[in-house]
C-alpha cells in the first residue's frame, strides 16, 4: 500500500520584508533615486534631500507617515513654487 502523503503546502506568501522605499527621484535634478528620506519620528520631522543638487526639505509627520509622503509633500511644495 504505497499511500503516499500528499504534501500540501501552503500557498506561498511572499511578504516583502524590504525596508519601505526611501529613496525617490529628484524633482529638480531628475536623478534617479536620488533623494532620501529620514525620518525622526520622536519629533515628527520628517526630511528628504537629494545627494546630486543638494536640495531639501523639511516637513511635519505623523505617526501614520511613511516616507513616500514626505516625497510627496515636497513635490506638492515644488509644484506650489513654481
Ligand atoms: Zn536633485
Amino acid at each position: 500500500m504505497g499511500r503516499r502523503k500528499s504534501k500540501r503546502k501552503p500557498p506561498a506568501k511572499r511578504k516583502a520584508i524590504e525596508p519601505l522605499d526611501t529613496q525617490f527621484n529628484c524633482p529638480f535634478c531628475n536623478h534617479e533615486k536620488s533623494c532620501e528620506v529620514k525620518m525622526d519620528k520622536s519629533r515628527n520631522v520628517g526630511k528628504v534631500y537629494c545627494r546630486v543638487c543638494l536640495e531639501s526639505f523639511q516637513t511635519t509627520t505623523s505617526f501614520l507617515s511613511e516616507p513616500v509622503d514626505i516625497y510627496n509633500d515636497w513635490v506638492d511644495a515644488c509644484e506650489a513654487a513654481n
